[in-house]
């Protein structure tokens, strides 16, 4: 029956008993020749089994048991009806709600990888799955309540990482605290403002592979260094005027030996820098490397480019000296190596508007069409293999640059556009700025 339609019916009813009961009860007072009292008692009994009836309820609503039968007609009857229905959608509801929540924890549960929830205020734990038990020696309850960083004792990299709340990239080859030789990976996932989920993953295998691949480069490139000299040392000892014939060929051999040598070297400088977690934290003035960049990118234009440096600065760096030389040598041959004859190299230190400061190398080269732009750090990306070749490129030193950078929590940005030139700037962190010490501190200026 439709809810309107019993209501309606209800209050029909109602009113004629209500009427009736008082017409017998006005009908007996008159009979008894006492009208007033008759109607009194018909009051009385009537709010008596109002209040009954309203107990029932109250008493139903409030030990939130389901109402089973429903007494009578009338209106009372239409309540309890209607408190009826609600309490049996509301238990469907629930039944359904938590079907639901099982299946969830049951996939959670199942989940390949270990999932952990984290209070995002207090990074303690408040509730993990099966895996993340395994994975990371947690015990069901005992740990519950404990934070993240206690269960990674002695790693301080996870605390730091989550209170940066860094959820872009995952943070890996972590030791895990139940097994020390598995490796863990963790990813944060905020998806909730109060609670965030902290994904765990077994790299171990993942990284021994890339362990048997960084070893096998190494050993490949350590190996060939000694056949290369040994090459090497038998074309210096070819002297192309008594083979005029062979002088062509000699010449070429001395070419590609001299670039499989670079090659090496390049990928041993990146096996070397993948190999390392930190370099060493030294102050590094950049007023001289500024000179030695631009005595550099004169050195190997010839005379082709003008070169220009700008110190705007007035700071110096932390960091390695060695390996951030290398870096930036590595742009400022690029820029040099892809701009035409007569073309412009600008090699300018700024601050950078979050308190950094930024090494920019632009140039008026050929430039990059913007799809090389997402792969140009990969390993031998190159946008025109002739044009590297030719110009002496082993495709290794951009990626050089990008781990160098990574090391020192700098980041390379590139913007470039074809026919016009590219601007590589190295952008470090204001934890990576110091002040710097010498009588031109502040100065700023053009160095050119
Ligand atoms: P390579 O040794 O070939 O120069 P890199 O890793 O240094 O290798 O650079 C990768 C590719 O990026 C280069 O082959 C070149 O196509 C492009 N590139 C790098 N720097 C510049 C630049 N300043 N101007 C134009 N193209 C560049």
């Amino acid at each position: 029956m439709s809810l309107s339609l019993l209501l309606r019916l209800a209050w029909r009813q109602s009113l004629i008993r209500l009427l009736l009961f008082y017409a017998l009860a006005l009908a007996v007072g008159l009979a008894l020749d006492e009208p007033w009292w008759a109607l009194g008692l018909a009051t009385a009994v009537v709010a008596l089994r109002a209040y009954w009836r309203l107990y029932r309820v109250l008493r139903f609503l409030d030990w939130r048991k389901q109402l089973q039968t429903v007494d009578g007609q009338g209106l009372w009857a239409a309540l309890e009806t209607l408190i009826h229905r609600r309490q049996t959608e509301n238990r469907a509801r629930t039944r359904r709600l938590v079907r639901l929540l099982r299946a969830y924890r049951q996939a959670a549960t199942a989940m390949p990888d270990g999932a952990l929830i984290v209070n995002r205020h207090d990074g303690r734990l408040v509730w993990f799955n099966k895996t993340a038990r395994h994975l990371l020696g947690l015990r069901y309850p005992q740990s519950l309540d404990t934070p993240l960083a206690e269960v990674f004792e002695g790693q301080p990299r996870v605390r730091d990482w989550f209170a940066a709340g860094i959820t872009d990239e995952p943070l890996t080859d972590l030791p895990s605290p139940a097994e020390p030789m598995a490796r863990l990976s963790l990813r944060l996932i905020p998806y909730s403002p109060t609670q965030w989920l902290v994904v765990v993953r077994d790299v171990t295998k993942l990284m021994r592979l890339e362990q048997v691949r960084r070893d096998f480069v190494a050993n490949v490139s350590h190996e060939l260094r000694t056949p290369l000299t040994v090459v090497h040392g038998y074309l210096d000892m070819i002297e192309p005027d008594e083979h005029p014939e062979l002088a062509h060929m000699v010449e070429e051999m001395r070419r590609q030996s001299q670039r499989m040598t670079q090659l090496v070297e390049d990928l041993l400088t990146l096996s070397r820098l993948e190999a390392q977690e930190s370099l060493p934290e030294e102050p590094l003035a950049m007023a001289p490397m500024l000179v030695t960049l631009r005595r550099e990118a004169e050195a190997l234009s010839q005379g082709r480019h003008q070169v220009l440096v700008e110190d705007r600065a007035g700071v110096d760096l932390t960091g390695s000296t060695k390996e951030l030389h290398s870096a930036f040598s590595n742009l400022v041959s690029n820029a040099v190596r892809y701009t035409p004859t007569g073309g412009r190299i600008l090699i300018r230190f700024e601050r950078s508007a979050d308190g950094g400061a930024r090494l920019a190398v632009q140039d008026s080269g050929y430039g990059i069409p913007a799809q090389h732009l997402p792969r140009i750090t990969e390993r031998f990306y190159r946008v025109s293999t002739s044009r590297s070749r030719e110009s002496g490129g082993t495709g290794l030193g951009l990626s050089i640059v990008k781990h160098v950078l990574s090391l020192h929590q700098a980041r390379l940005e590139i913007e470039s556009e074809v026919g016009r030139g590219s601007t590589f700037a190295c952008a470090f962190g204001p934890a990576r700025v110091r002040q710097r010490e010498t009588a031109e501190a502040g100065a700023g200026g053009s160095v050119d």
